[in-house]
This record gives structure tokens, C-alpha cells and sequence, in this order.
């Protein structure tokens, strides 16, 4: 089976590489350097555990029961958004833990033998759902996959809506009030948007006021303001948080995640609707798609947004390819990577890391001290977003100076209300450079009009929310 390289980090000071297959699924290796040549090794399931649990903590986890080898699946949702996900886990563990040979080359592609693997026949996936028969699990991909499992709920009013959740005895007002205002503003901006998941989520929902403690149990954070959880089809809301800032917003950013993460039980299968895929890959892309919702779509803003970053990206590439919040609803995180290859129209981007590196790079800037990535590493990310961006504005490419303004525009999008969570962090922009002079050779723009790195910013370093942003040019 083959993997391939996202990128390199470090983790307690040790060396590793992040791999992932064609499923969305990852694995790491050590790797040593002897003699100016990397040699890969195995890492135990401990350590792979943890990296784990790092990357993708808030998320699904499994363990395995000792007795009778049956494996068990052990939900924890996520803190400020919960699809209600019971995921692949069977096969999270088989690529956690590998057997076979590696090689010692410095490969960005690996030949990988997980002990346990799904048989063919065993995963059914097309363009619109993927089926995992050891999971009896169905994950609908677009809204053609949902209307095929869910066709009795197919061409759902806003009315329809409305009256679902006036007829609900089990959501409270304080929170029929959030989803009502929700629908009127989601009614005027986006009149032909799908509503056939939104409608089954408030149909089976309910709201649970909780306080810190048990919030805690439910969503792993006792801080957490709101959390939405499909499977359960319940809000849990913190009324400890009530007075807390971010609460507005957060209510509706859960609420936004009901118009595309849902769950139905169906002959026996979880049948579920994600943007996501595999081992929730294209998370961080549904996140900034969710947060621009809310401030597009719903009109509330907050100042310091968890998702800020992955949702500055998301708009940069979601205007420069015309992809509408319709087509976010209706598909999933390989149909955006998709519209973004065919508007590229090159194969030599690598549009397949882009999920994964805006995970990494989320996880970077606000995450856990022990994990080091130089922001070199990022470098495939920055050349699309730049790819897309000046393709999309390559009618003002007309001057050196017109580009310059253009570039340096590109960065305060990119950097738009960014912040780290403590520290400093330094972004090395050599990609967006890279995409850059890319997008303006295909596009015919004379060589003698293109900006020289000394014209342009090179690098940015963000701090804490109150610290000024600094950008360096050199
Ligand atoms: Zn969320």
C-alpha cells in the first residue's frame, strides 16, 4: 500500500515524517539522519498513539478490549465542533501499527505493509458515498449520496424546516431561538441551499443546558461553551459560558455544522453525512467553511477564532474558484480539491496535501509545545492558495507594481486576524513566492514584470492576540 509524505516534525526533539494513504489515513516513521542520508524506523503503537491523539484529538478514539479481542469504539467529541462521528477505526489502528519492510531512501512516496488492511470487499467507495462493511458504516459524501439513503427527506422547505422544529417538544426556547434566527438569515442569503440534513438534525434534536462539570464529560473540555453531536442529535450548551463572549457565536457555529453532519440509522447502518472523508480527513477545510458561514451567512464576528487561519485560506481559494457555501453544503472536501485542481488546470500543485498541511499548520500555530514544524514545511499550501489567487486576478497583473500590491495583499488575507495561542510564530512564505511566479508563467505575464524576493515579504511572524503582527520583508 502506498503512502505518501505530508511532512516532516519534530516531537520531544525526535525526528518523524507524517504519511498518509489514498483513504485519509496516517501513520508516522522516526527517521534518523547518517551520513546526510534519512533512515526511516518503525515507531511503536505507544508513541503513534500519542501523535495520534495529538493531530487528531477532539476526535473519535478507539481501544481495544483485552478479554475478547472485540474492538470498541470509545467516542469523544469534539470540543467546538462535534459531527458525532464513529470513524474507521478498525482501520486507524491496522496503519497505526506497521509490518514489512521500509525504505531508507528519503522518499516522499513509501511502500507500507499495515498488519491488517480492509479487503477490497470489504470498502465500497464512489464519487458520492464511501461503505465500510466491518463498520457497517456508510458515509454520505455529497448530497447525491444523502438523497440516495435518505430519499424520504429529499426537497425540504425553509418552511418545512420552521415547522420541524416548532413541532419538537425536546429543544428548548433558548435554543429554538438560535436555530429560528438561523433559518431566516440562511432563507435570505442562500434561498436554494440544501436542507435535507439541517431538517433531519432539528427533527430528532434536542437541547441539553449543561454547567462546566458536565460539559467536561460530554465534550473532554470543561470550558467549552457548545458542542453538537449527530449521533445523539443533541446540542449541549453551557449555561455556566452564558456570559462568555464567544458564546453567540459559537452556538451558531455548531448550528452551521447541522446543514452537513448528520446520522441515521438504516438497515442496520450508520448512514452518515460529512464533509469529511476517511479518518476525518478535510476537517480544518470544513471548519474555515463553517466559520466563514457564520460571519457571511449568520452576520456574527468574534475576534479571536480557533479556526481563523484555515478560514482565511478557505476564503482566498473559495473566491478565486467560485466556490459557493450551496457547494460546500452539497459536497465534500475532495469535490473543493477537485474544483481547485480543474482551476489550476496543472498537474505539478499538489492539491492532495492541502487538507492535511492546513490541519498541521491549524495545529502549529495554536497547539501543543512539544510538536516542532518549520513553516517550510508548508510550502505545497502556499503555492496553491498563491496558484489559485493569481490566476483568479491575473487581469491586474498588468505592472511589477501591480503584482507587488497584489502579493502583499495575499498576505494580509493569509494573515487576517491570525493569532497563536502563546509564543511567536514565523511564516516563511517561499511557496507563496514559488506559486506565484508559477501562476504568472502559465498566464503569459512577461518575465520582466515579475517582483524579485527583494521587492517582496518573505516572512511574517504572529504572536498572541494584543501583540502586533510583524511582517518582514527582506
Ligand atoms: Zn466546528
Amino acid at each position: 500500500m502506498t503512502f505518501y509524505k505530508i511532512l516532516d516534525f519534530k516531537y520531544k526533539g525526535r525526528s518523524f515524517t507524517a504519511f498518509r494513504n489514498n483513504l485519509g489515513f496516517q501513520t508516522f516513521l522516526e527517521y534518523e539522519v547518517v551520513d546526510n542520508n534519512r533512515k526511516y524506523h518503525y515507531i511503536d503503537e505507544m508513541t503513534y498513539q500519542r501523535l495520534y491523539d495529538m493531530f487528531l484529538k477532539k476526535k473519535p478514539s478507539f481501544y481495544e478490549d483485552g478479554v475478547n479481542k472485540k474492538r470498541k469504539f470509545n467516542f469523544i467529541p469534539k470540543v467546538i465542533s462535534a459531527t458525532g462521528t464513529a470513524l474507521l477505526l478498525a482501520s486507524l489502528t491496522a496503519c497505526g501499527v506497521l509490518s514489512g519492510n521500509v525504505s531508507n531512501a528519503n522518499a516522499d512516496e513509501l511502500q507500507l505493509w499495515p498488519n491488517q488492511m480492509f479487503d477490497d470487499n470489504e470498502v465500497i467507495i464512489t464519487d458520492d458515498y464511501e461503505v465500510y462493511e466491518i463498520a457497517k458504516k456508510v458515509n454520505l459524501l455529497t448530497v447525491d449520496g444523502l438523497n440516495l439513503y435518505w430519499s424520504d427527506e429529499s426537497n425540504i422547505t425553509f418552511d418545512d424546516v420552521r415547522n420541524t422544529l416548532d413541532s419538537n417538544p425536546d429543544v428548548d426556547e433558548f435554543l429554538a431561538d438560535y436555530i429560528h434566527n438561523f433559518i431566516d438569515k440562511l432563507e435570505m442569503r442562500c434561498p436554494n441551499i440544501n436542507l435535507t440534513c439541517l431538517n433531519h438534525n432539528v427533527q430528532i434534536l434536542k437541547s441539553k443546558p449543561v454547567g462546566d462539570f458536565e460539559m467536561m464529560q460530554v465534550c473532554g473540555s470543561s470550558t467549552a461553551t457548545a458542542c453538537f453531536v449527530a449521533k445523539d442529535g443533541t446540542i449541549y450548551y453551557n449555561e455556566d459560558r452564558l456570559d462568555d463572549e464567544n458564546f453567540e457565536y459559537i452556538m451558531n457555529h455548531e448550528i452551521g455544522h447541522m446543514l452537513l453532519n448528520g446520522y441515521r440509522e438504516i438497515n442496520g447502518y450508520a448512514t452518515e453525512r460529512h464533509f469529511t472523508t476517511g479518518a476525518n480527513t478535510g476537517f480544518m477545510i470544513e471548519e474555515g467553511f463553517d466559520t466563514l458561514f457564520i460571519e457571511d451567512v449568520v452576520g456574527v464576528s468574534l475576534e479571536d477564532v480557533a479556526y481563523r487561519l484555515p478560514a482565511n485560506y478557505v476564503r482566498i481559494i473559495k473566491d478565486s474558484i467560485g466556490y459557493t457555501f450551496d457547494d460546500y453544503v452539497d459536497g465534500y472536501h475532495i469535490d473543493f480539491e477537485n474544483r481547485i485542481k480543474e482551476f489550476l488546470d496543472d498537474p505539478n500543485y499538489n492539491v492532495d496535501n492541502l487538507p492535511y498541511l492546513m490541519e498541521y499548520q491549524k495545529y502549529n500555530i495554536r497547539g501543543n509545545n512539544d510538536i516542532e514544524i518549520e513553516d517550510s514545511e508548508f510550502y505545497e499550501l502556499y503555492e496553491v492558495v498563491a496558484g489559485v489567487f493569481f490566476k483568479a486576478n491575473i487581469e491586474y497583473c498588468d505592472s511589477k507594481e501591480s503584482i507587488i500590491e497584489l502579493y502583499e495583499g495575499l498576505i494580509d488575507d493569509i494573515l487576517n486576524d491570525v493569532y497563536t495561542k502563546e509564543g511567536k510564530y514565523t511564516f516563511d512564505f517561499k511557496g507563496l513566492r514559488e506559486g506565484m511566479r508559477r501562476a504568472l508563467k502559465a498566464n503569459g505575464i512577461d518575465e520582466s514584470l515579475w517582483p524579485s524576493d527583494d521587492d517582496l515579504t518573505m516572512i511574517a511572524i504572529v504572536s498572541v492576540p494584543g501583540e502586533k503582527q510583524n511582517i518582514i520583508s527582506r
